[in-house]
């Protein structure tokens, strides 16, 4: 079976890493898109007792949407960084802040029934790095803040980084300010140049399809010569 396996929920993508003992997945998409999230499953002849773990990358309801069903149906402990914490547990968004046209229209279409979801108590909290190595996998979690200012990343021993919206994975040239929405812009640049120095090869963004780091690494660059000139 594949190391990595990706449930295309639509809107948002879902990720399942093979272990050990079972899988981590990674997110849990929209609250309305549990039924085709459970059907993949199924058709992917995964038992849901098998997910082990549920790394949540920041608390929006498009990550965590199904997160409560899905963690009942298997029991999987729940990982999320301290900072979105808050968020999780009261079933409300982190702060969402559009930094660009794309992501105001984005944010002001969103109907308001999306923005909800069950709120969920985590079983693991971290506030910094955290190994995978417990649930059977070589992999780590990072703090990659910015989008909000607890987004984590996974990133495996093979090079891949699931990063959730640290980046998008549309066509670049749509949105050439990405990411679309960030607290902090600077502090999504700074994750961006911890990934590369992790030595991340290939991002699998939340949303898009997963591309090359020399895609951050240009956007990167570019930035610092129009710092300079
Ligand atoms: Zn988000």
């Amino acid at each position: 079976m594949d190391e990595i396996i990706t449930l295309n929920l639509g809107f948002t993508r879902v990720f399942l890493l093979k272990t050990d003992f079972g899988f981590i997945q990674i997110d849990a998409g929209l609250k309305y898109t549990s039924r085709r999230y459970f059907r993949l499953l199924k058709r992917r002849r995964i038992n849901q007792e098998d997910i082990k773990l549920i790394v949540v990358t920041h608390a929006h309801s498009d990550h965590v949407g199904a997160l409560k069903k899905i963690k009942t149906a298997s029991n999987a402990k729940v990982l999320i960084h301290e900072k979105d914490r808050d968020a999780l547990v009261r079933g409300i968004q982190a702060e969402i802040v559009p930094i660009t046209l794309v992501g105001k229209c984005f944010k002001n279409i969103i109907p308001k029934r999306m923005h909800l979801y069950d709120p969920v108590e985590p079983d693991i909290v971290i506030n910094n790095e955290y190994s995978l190595l417990e649930f059977g996998i070589n992999a780590k979690v990072v703090h990659t803040p910015g989008h909000t200012s607890g987004t984590i990343s996974v990133i495996d021993g093979n090079g891949n980084a699931f990063i959730g919206f640290t980046a998008h994975g549309y066509p670049q040239k749509l949105t050439p300010e990405s990411p679309a929405m960030a607290v902090d812009l600077d502090a999504v640049f700074s994750s961006w140049e911890l990934l590369i120095k992790e030595g991340v090869k290939k991002l699998h963004p939340a949303h898009g399809k997963p591309f090359s780091v020399e895609v951050i690494k240009i956007i990167l660059e570019k930035k610092d010569r129009e710092r300079i000139s």
